[in-house]
This record gives structure tokens, C-alpha cells and sequence, in this order.
């Protein structure tokens, strides 16, 4: 043999913590328990049993998109690809694209609907603040774009585009598809697919719907359905193609060897929000993140963005002076095994709220680490302060069962 086994090669558990760690950043976020359990199972792609599992994740989808629509695909991949799935089946070459960019993940749609062979006129947006409809109104105007491309949640800064149905709504009366990105704010934070008129709506498994990574799901409209099925050019990507993945979504067909751990363990996360419900779910997460906000603020640290424009799904926290946010999540880490987010560019560390990480212990444990980990390294903080202010939110709202 040319090339030998590879020496010093140690079992996973060598490698693995003892005590996993406490996920609380901007993902993946922890899995409940019966999302783990399905996703060790290995099935039969193309049998009954899978196609009965599809049937019914089809219709939690529709639930959890609030959405009438037939046309819910399955991806074998991150959300980005998702993203690329949604871009690539409805963006046609030569046509314009409007990418109204509030960060990093929106700028990727921009980046995917550029590679896609369109003439994208990219919207930047300032940094804190969300779209606004007005501003989108004229551009939709000035450019006539066939596809709008937008985030509801920009994770990488803690933006929430809070407008989004008023934009929806905008690009509509221009006869504009909108593509929204709603990773990290599917139920986590209201979403109305079909009431708001969106096209497309991405999600990834990890995020909002406390699943696996490496599973995705994209939901097309019906009139999105319908500009897919006319389209008459080949697409240059196979695995991305709807019209493929069709086949085994919905005429139970081969297209490719579908993710079946995958799909089983969006099955659990999928029924274990349809056995919370969107209204208790969403407002589950509203008062964790309300909660843990008043937390941060309570010890004497900064929110990232005013309230305004600020994410429940992802919450951003200014560092303090002195400190490096890298040397903040080792500490973290090390000390507490909390992990949480640094960013890919402000001196910020995310903290999320998104599935199983809006449970009221984890954020006691996160806000403890996070403020005994910050006067560890020398800032001076109310750590006291701090739990009080997230006790009392929590204490003055009804909660029910499972906070
Ligand atoms: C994480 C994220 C993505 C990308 O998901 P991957 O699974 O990393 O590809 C896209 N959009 C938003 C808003 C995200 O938070």
C-alpha cells in the first residue's frame, strides 16, 4: 500500500468533552432528545415507511411556514443550501435581482443570485437598522427587479428586519418575487408565508427549529411553483433543481439518496413544535430573549442594536472595553462549558435564542458565565444586578409549562 494508515488516529470520545457543552450561540443550537434518538436511525430512502414520514413533514411545514403551499422541499445540505436552491430555481439569467443586505447572510444571497447570472443592484443597509419599506418601495420603482432578495433575521449583527410584510407587500404591487431568508427566525419569531405574499422562505435545520445541521427545508408559493414549472432553460445545478427534487418530494420518486437520519430528526423538531404551537413557541422566545436582554443590561453591559431593529433570535452584546471577545468565549468555554458566538466583524459575542436554547435554566447558566467570565478578565460589572433583572422579567410574565 502506497499511503499507510494514518498513525496517532484516537477514538471520538478521546476527543470529545465528557459533558457536551451548553450551545448557546448562533448555532447549531442544542437538539432535544427525541431529535437525537431519530436521527440515529438509518431507513429505507425510496420505502413506505420514509414516504409516510415525508407525508407528514409536509404537513408540519405547512404549519410552521403558515403556508397553503404543495411546494415544501427537503434539502440535503445547510441552509445556504436552501438559499441556493431558492435563488437558483428563481432567478433566470439576465434578470434583476434586488439583494437588500443587511449583513453577511444577506449579502450571500446577493452572491448567489450575482453567481446565478443576474444584474443584482445590492441595497446596503446600514449597520443597526432594519430596511426600510419606503427606501425598497423606490428601489423596486427605479430597477423593476423580478426577484427581491431579503433576510427576516441577520444573525452575524442581530438585525431584525421588522418591516418585511410592508415590504412584502411593496414588491408584490411591482409583481417582484420575494426570497426571505428566515434561518434563524422560523418559529422563533412570527412568520406568515402566505399572508405576507413571499415567494420563497429558507430555512436551515440548526437554527430556529432546533434540529440537526446538514437538513434544510425550502417552501416555494404556489405563483413561484408556477414560474419554476415555466421556465425552459437547464439549470447548472442538478442537485438544486426543484423540478428534480419534486420527483421524490411529492411523485415519490428517486432524485438522490435523501438525508434519512436528517428527515427523521426535522420530523421530531417539526412535531415537537406543532405540539408546543407557533403562538406558545414564539412567545416562549420572546420572553427568554426579553428576559435575557434585561439581563445584559442589568449587569451594566450594551445591547448591539437598539430596540428598534433588534433580533429576539440572536442577541448581540457589546464587549467591554479591555477585553477581546475571543479571550471571552475561551473563558466561557474553558471555565463554565457555555459556548457562545464571537462575529465576523463588530468587537460583539452573540448569545442565541432560538429552539431548545430559550429554556429559562440555560439562561441562567449563559448570563452567569457570561458575567462571571467578564469580571474574571477585569471588567467591572453588576453581576448581581444582572440575575436579578433576568429573574424579575421572567417572574412578570405568566409562564406556562416548559420555560
Ligand atoms: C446560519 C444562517 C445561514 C446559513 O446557514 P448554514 O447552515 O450555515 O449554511 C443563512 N442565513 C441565516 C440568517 C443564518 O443565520
Amino acid at each position: 500500500m502506497a499511503i499507510p494508515v494514518p498513525e496517532d488516529i484516537v477514538p471520538l470520545e478521546t476527543i470529545l468533552p465528557d459533558e457536551p457543552l451548553l450551545m448557546m450561540g448562533a448555532g447549531p443550537v442544542p437538539i432535544p432528545a427525541r431529535v437525537a434518538a431519530a436521527n440515529s436511525i438509518v431507513i429505507n430512502h425510496l420505502g413506505d415507511t420514509l414516504a409516510q414520514v415525508i407525508e407528514q413533514v409536509k404537513a408540519m411545514s405547512r404549519y410552521v411556514f403558515q403556508t397553503r403551499s404543495q411546494h415544501i422541499l427537503g434539502v440535503a445540505g445547510p441552509g445556504s443550501a436552501a438559499m441556493e436552491m431558492a435563488v437558483v430555481n428563481l432567478v433566470e439569467p439576465d434578470s434583476t435581482v434586488l439583494s437588500i443586505c443587511n449583513g453577511f447572510f444577506s449579502n450571500r444571497l446577493a452572491d448567489m443570485s450575482r453567481r446565478a447570472r443576474a444584474r443584482v443592484v445590492q441595497e446596503i443597509v446600514p449597520d443597526g437598522v432594519a430596511a426600510d419599506p419606503i427606501q425598497v418601495a423606490a428601489l423596486l420603482a427605479q430597477h423593476r427587479p423580478a426577484v427581491l432578495t431579503i433576510v427576516q433575521g441577520e444573525t452575524s449583527n442581530t438585525v431584525f428586519n421588522r418591516h418585511l410584510p410592508a415590504i412584502c407587500k411593496a414588491a408584490q404591487a411591482h409583481n417582484c418575487m420575494v426570497v426571505v431568508d428566515a434561518v434563524c427566525t422560523l418559529s422563533t419569531m412570527e412568520l406568515a408565508m402566505d399572508q405576507w405574499g413571499i415567494d420563497a422562505v429558507i430555512t436551515g435545520g440548526q437554527k430556529g427549529l432546533s434540529s440537526i445541521p446538514g437538513v434544510s427545508l425550502v417552501a416555494f408559493s404556489n405563483s413561484a411553483w408556477q414560474f419554476i414549472e415555466a421556465r425552459t432553460d437547464e439549470l447548472m445545478h442538478w442537485c438544486y433543481d426543484a423540478k428534480l427534487a419534486d420527483q421524490f418530494w411529492y411523485k415519490k420518486s428517486y432524485h438522490y439518496t435523501a438525508p434519512v437520519s436528517g428527515i427523521l430528526a426535522i420530523h421530531e423538531a417539526l412535531r415537537l413544535i406543532c405540539e408546543e404551537t407557533l403562538p406558545a413557541r414564539i412567545d416562549r422566545h420572546l420572553r427568554c430573549s426579553q428576559a435575557l436582554q434585561a439581563g445584559i443590561e442589568g449587569m451594566g453591559l450594551s445591547l448591539y442594536v437598539k430596540p428598534e431593529a433588534r433580533l429576539n433570535s440572536v442577541v448581540g452584546i457589546e464587549v467591554p472595553d479591555g477585553i477581546e471577545s475571543k479571550a471571552l468565549l475561551r473563558y466561557m468555554s474553558e471555565r463554565y462549558r457555555v459556548e457562545i458566538s464571537g462575529s465576523f466583524g463588530p468587537n460583539i459575542v452573540r448569545i442565541g435564542q432560538m429552539g431548545e436554547q430559550s429554556r429559562s435554566h440555560h439562561l441562567f447558566r449563559t448570563l452567569h458565565a457570561l458575567g462571571s467570565s467578564i469580571k474574571a478578565l477585569g471588567a467591572r460589572i453588576n453581576l448581581p444586578a444582572g440575575v436579578a433583572a433576568l429573574e424579575q422579567s421572567l417572574e412578570a410574565h405568566e409562564f406556562g409549562d416548559g420555560y
